[in-house]
């Protein structure tokens, strides 16, 4: 019976993917190691074997639940950081055993804590997105309750500040709704069928009210000499280029220019948008399609993001799920003070 509990007892040892598991003896030396917890101590099980708990994982907190559970005899459980730069969460069971010594059992929560922060980061986020146009809308309100405003123009100019603030917020409510559906794969994709030509026509016309009030040109860049069509669904697509065109003008100087093509990229339809304005620095273009990630504010003068709409950086990480829900990618090729083409890809469907 005894041999058949230790046979038991090595083959959860040396199996993968369960929780991690060190036999020690009462003074917290290591007895047996299993295959995963010497790989999170960085040394081979053998070379753990007779070293302290302390020594071999540098944890004070796996070395305190182990110590509390030889001193009380009885099963103790607690949380610790381990491995490399303790990136690793664990949750530790320390049970002592008859003869004296412990088995520990650590189980896996990395994942877990990582999707408790970004769910607190949103949160946070978001609340900072919806205070400041509230902030704003409540001041303005105030202002004009209080009766210290009494010419009509002033009370207008106010009202239209108030509408302003009002229209960011449905805004990024209506970012939010459409991030989370595309996120969550609720929204089947209506795939057909299309000629890019006609998506790029269509994105150009759209954009073209909101460029000229930025003074900046858009025009299609000439069509590929190959012959293609795009699996894609329109919508989804075309508010994916609208995004990318909307972020062109609006990062464009007066007098810019916008260009919208596509090429055919191997098996993808690759839209592209370029612009000369402002451009996109190195360091932050590996997390620019991050939702709520933005580069410096201040980059945009006030009467641009009043014309434009919000900033809450919301437009990227939805053409980024739009692409992935394609099946596609995204990405950009950018260079401060001189412009940047960014550009989105879906599958192709050669035409006969
Ligand atoms: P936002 O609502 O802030 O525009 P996005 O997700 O669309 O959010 O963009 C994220 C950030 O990327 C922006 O804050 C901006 O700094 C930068 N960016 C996006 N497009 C361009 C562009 N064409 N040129 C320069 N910077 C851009």
């Amino acid at each position: 019976m005894i041999n058949q509990a230790a046979t038991a007892f090595e083959a959860l040892v040396a199996r993968r993917g369960g929780d991690l598991l060190l036999l020690v003896d009462g003074s917290l030396r290591i007895v047996r190691a299993g295959l995963e917890a010497a790989e999170l101590a960085e040394r081979s099980a053998d070379a753990l074997t007779g070293m302290s708990l302390i020594a071999a994982f540098g944890s004070a907190p796996l070395d305190a639940i182990a110590r509390q559970a030889a001193a009380a005899g009885e099963v103790v459980v607690g949380e610790a950081d381990l491995g490399h730069l303790g990136e690793r969460s664990f949750m530790v069971d320390a049970v002592p055993l008859p003869g004296g010594g412990l088995v520990l059992s650590l189980h896996d929560i990395t994942a877990l804590r990582r999707m408790e922060r970004v769910r607190r980061d949103f949160v946070a986020n978001i609340g900072h997105e919806l205070r400041t146009p509230l902030t704003s809308i409540k001041l303005l309100a105030e202002t004009l309750l209080s009766g210290a405003v009494d010419d009509a123009e002033t009370t207008r100019d106010f009202a239209t500040q108030i509408e302003r603030e009002a229209d960011h917020l449905a805004q990024l409510v209506d970012e939010l709704f459409d991030l989370s559906t595309i996120e969550s794969g609720q929204s089947r994709l209506e795939i057909e069928s299309l000629d890019p030509e006609e998506v790029v026509a269509a994105c150009v016309e759209r954009i073209g009210p909101v460029a000229e009030r930025r003074e900046v040109a858009v025009r299609r860049a000439p069509p590929p000499a190959e012959q293609a069509r795009a699996l894609a669904d329109p919508a989804r697509l075309g508010q994916a280029l609208i995004n990318l065109a909307h972020n062109a003008v609006k990062y464009s100087h007066p007098g810019g220019e916008v260009r919208i093509g596509w090429a055919v990229a191997g098996s993808s339809v690759r839209f592209t948008v370029a612009d000369d304005g402002i451009g996109v620095p190195v360091s932050h273009q590996q997390r620019i399609f991050e939702r709520f990630y933005k580069v410096d504010r201040s980059r945009v003068r006030d009467r641009d993001t009043e014309q434009l709409g919000g900033s809450a950086g919301l437009g990227l990480a939805i053409v980024r799920h739009i692409a992935e829900a394609h099946g596609g990618a995204v990405g950009l090729m950018s260079e401060e003070g001189v412009g940047s083409t960014f550009w989105i890809e879906v599958p192709v469907a050669r035409s006969a």
